[in-house]
């Protein structure tokens, strides 16, 4: 009995496949069609002002994390506020004050944010200007001076850590501005807490492509395999990393939630 409606359930399935096959499309014929009928006017994008490309302004839809007046947007990683120095419209990291992170938290972004690597940066390979950018508090796209430093490629400047070599090096020397625009998926999990959906990231530096919708396996450890850990929204952290080189600055940060 038990056969026979299997025999039944996959006969009909066939059919249906069968049918679907001899009927391939339930549209009109393209011959028949007007240009109208492909066309769509809802739902409408919302309209986002650009930035002033001359100030170099967040669009009006981003929230500012970072203006050039204080670090309010940003705390501590136990939550006191962010002791990193703020002057002439950027921040720099303080090395004895450990990471910052923002008080709010995302899941999907879009994030904008500038760097710069001091001119007098000593030092070299992973010990050169490092810091890093933590997606979600979990993920770092890694921050270092590149410019004529060489270190292991899939901890140079744009690689998901230890993770994802980049497709270039588009780094500016030292005493000039970097830009950053990393465009985030946050993952989705099963219950068991694997990834039904992983993370995916896309990094432009400068202008240059360096991870095209990549997808992150898990935390960026420095030793061992990446770990998947099940989390919600997180902040975006900058590492203040115990390298002794001079510490580097940002400014004009500003994220879109998607
Ligand atoms: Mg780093």
């Amino acid at each position: 009995m038990k056969k026979l409606i299997l025999s039944a359930i996959a006969l009909t399935i066939a059919v249906g496949v069968s049918a679907q096959g001899q009927r391939p499309q339930q549209q009109p014929d393209p011959n028949r069609m007007r240009p109208g009928m492909t066309e769509f006017y809802t739902p409408v994008p919302k309209v986002v002002t650009p930035g002033d490309i001359t100030t170099n302004s967040a669009p009006s839809d981003a929230i500012v994390l970072f203006d050039g007046k204080d670090l309010s947007a940003w705390s501590g990683r136990g939550g006191g506020p962010a002791e990193w120095d703020v002057h002439d419209g950027v921040f720099t990291v303080n090395k004895k004050k450990g990471d910052i992170q923002t008080r709010q938290h995302f899941n999907s972004f879009q994030l904008h944010i500038e760097w710069c690597v001091p001119e007098n940066i000593t030092g070299e390979s992973q010990a050169r200007g490092n810091s890093g950018v933590f997606l979600q508090g979990m993920y770092e796209i890694q921050i270092l001076d590149c410019y004529n430093n060489k270190t292991y490629t899939n901890g140079q400047t744009g690689s998901i850590y230890k993770q994802s070599t980049p497709l270039a090096n588009a780094m500016r020397k030292p005493g000039e501005w970097n830009v950053y625009d990393i465009i985030y998926n946050a993952p989705v999990f099963n219950a068991d807490g694997s990834y039904r959906v992983p993370p995916t990231v896309t990094v432009i530096h400068n202008g240059v492509l360096l991870q095209n919708n990549v997808i992150i396996r898990g935390t960026t450890e420095y030793i061992g395999h990446p770990q998947v850990k099940k989390h919600g929204a997180g902040p975006i952290i900058l590492q203040s990393h115990g390298d002794p080189s001079e510490p580097i600055s940002f400014r004009n940060i500003w994220i879109r939630e998607l």
